[in-house]
């Protein structure tokens, strides 16, 4: 459109254009020169690196949004080249969407979400599948928690009630849907409220809502919360529902939480789990993705400190519930091993 402009105008102008545009090309084959020169001959995007890496995380209430953040410190500090951010974000649906559409390099989503992304089923209308697998790290306990004084004992209980079903987009609401529909509650049962977990721990205090579904590795910072000035419970699932749950979704395992979980929860749960894992989007080289990974399993300090859960990552269990398959990068460190 410019040179066309320009041509109008008369030749001079186009001649100065065409000149500015000779000097640009020549300084872009310089940086991309000097850039061949780096150690890793990929840092400057030459070889298809990615230069600055977002990992999409969840809520800031969460557990995926501290490890998240902590694993882009993790990349920043020790991969030369990268600049690494973690950002909050709707969580798994979401996170699987985004980074299909090339929108971020990583993300952390639930096991079960990753595979129905690649499956097209369920939440998803078509199959999302630009992403690989990178490690698991931990369960993902589902925790539906009321106040102790709620009424609210079983799962059955909460027909009628005003229910939290998490964020717009989440993992957490795709179990809620789940878990309710096995006790053949649909949504037109309850008032289902769309909100992340802070806002679901305040709603909870304020008797705003009756209970909330929280699918997030524990201790959960929004529940801790809580459960710091007020009594909790987390509902149980009836063993029979578990067994049910566990044939129809396989990537629900039981899990069991115990009275030293939380503050003021004098009680124990049973309830389900999946895995919380890190994806990459497929289409970063295999290079960057094994230096990325290597950076991480060889820095977990970092992710130990910015959570509990951080220490459960380990090489021995990082495929452990994984849906869907490793990127190349990832499993050459994996053999290397
Ligand atoms: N697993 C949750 C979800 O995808 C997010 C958990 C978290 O933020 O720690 O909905």
């Amino acid at each position: 459109m410019d040179i066309v402009y320009m041509k109008k105008q008369g030749g001079d102008c186009v001649k100065k254009y065409i000149g500015i545009l000779a000097v640009m090309l020549s300084l872009g084959f310089l940086l991309a020169a000097c850039g061949d020169n780096n150690e890793n001959g990929g840092e400057d995007g030459a070889d298809g690196w990615v230069e600055n890496v977002t990992i999409l995380t969840g809520g800031e209430n969460g557990v995926y949004f501290p490890l998240g953040v902590a694993m882009a410190e993790i990349m920043d500090e020790n991969v030369d080249g990268v600049s690494a951010t973690g950002v909050a974000s709707g969580a798994s649906v979401v996170n699987s969407n985004e980074l299909n559409d090339g929108e971020a390099e990583f993300a952390l989503v639930q096991n079960d979400i990753a595979y129905n992304a690649h499956q097209g089923e369920k939440m998803f209308e078509e199959v999302v599948d630009g992403f690989s697998g990178v490690f698991t790290i931990y369960p993902e306990t589902i925790q539906i928690v009321t106040l102790a004084d709620s009424g609210i004992q079983t799962v059955e209980d909460l027909e009628g009630k005003r229910v939290a079903v998490g964020d717009v987009g989440s993992g957490t609401e795709a179990n809620a849907k789940q878990i309710l529909e096995a006790h053949d509650i649909t949504y037109d049962d309850i008032s289902a409220e769309w909100m992340g977990f802070g806002d679901a721990s305040t709603n909870l205090q304020d008797g705003n809502i009756d209970a909330a579904f929280v699918t997030a590795g524990t201790p959960t910072g929004s529940i801790q919360e809580l459960a710091a000035s007020t009594d909790i419970r987390i509902v149980s699932i009836s063993s029979d529902k578990i067994d049910q749950l566990e044939e129809e979704y396989p990537y629900y395992t039981r899990e069991e939480l115990d009275e030293n979980t939380y503050e003021n929860f004098d009680a124990t749960a049973t309830t389900v789990a999946v895995q919380a894992m890190l994806v990459v989007r497929s289409d970063l080289p295999e290079d960057q993705v094994y230096e990325l990974t290597k950076s991480i399993f060889e820095n977990t300090e970092a992710m130990e400190n910015a959570h509990e859960r951080g220490k459960d990552l380990t090489i021995d269990t990082a495929q452990n519930g994984m849906s869907i398959d490793l990127h190349p990068g990832a499993e050459k460190y994996y053999n290397e091993q």
